[in-house]
């Protein structure tokens, strides 16, 4: 079965993911065609729901390493920090957000070992976007109203007439309002 990136509009990155109750060779694949379909994106962050997969699991790399996470969920979070955020699934779009700081993590691993994970910056708000798509959670819905006009009309603009959605040459960057 071939995946492929769903993109903004597809009622499948709006609906609530199942928990992973069994670890298998078939859950593995998944992953390693995740893998495949994020670096080729190329992306950091990669949730199944964004491939059509409707399980509690993402991908990660922000450059230290591959890895997985089953079943996340945030155990603490504090502090603040802006960043401008992007997502496969609306291609073309950077908006600027707060959300906390550091987060600390837990999950299942691919070995099937319960793992926590402190993160900061980018890698803790690599976990709340990926952790929102497993929610049917998108950064639409965590923009001020003023920015959800804004990213609307520009990804609108940007896409326009494509029969595929694709990542554009030029990005827009969404300002914080
Ligand atoms: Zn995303």
């Amino acid at each position: 079965m071939a995946y492929e990136i769903r993109t903004y509009g597809d009622p499948v990155l709006k609906s609530t993911a199942l928990e992973i109750q069994k670890i298998d060779d078939k859950l593995v694949r998944l992953t390693d065609e995740m893998f495949d379909i994020m670096y080729d994106a190329p992306g950091i962050g990669l949730a199944a729901p964004q491939i059509g997969v409707q399980k509690k699991l993402f991908v990660y790399d922000i450059g230290d390493g591959a890895d997985v996470l089953i079943n996340p969920e945030i155990v603490e979070s504090s502090g603040e920090w802006v960043y401008e955020e992007g997502c496969l699934s609306i291609p073309g779009l950077y908006v600027e957000m707060i959300r906390p700081k550091e987060v600390l993590m837990r999950g299942i691993n691919l070995a099937g070992e319960e793992v926590t994970v402190e993160a900061d910056e980018l890698l803790s708000r690599l976990f709340q976007h990926e952790l929102d798509h497993l929610n049917g959670v998108l950064m639409f819905d965590r923009m001020t109203a003023d920015q959800r006009t804004e990213a609307l009309a520009e990804y609108r603009r940007l896409h326009e007439g494509e029969a595929k959605v694709k990542r554009p040459d030029e990005p827009r960057v969404i300002k914080l309002k």
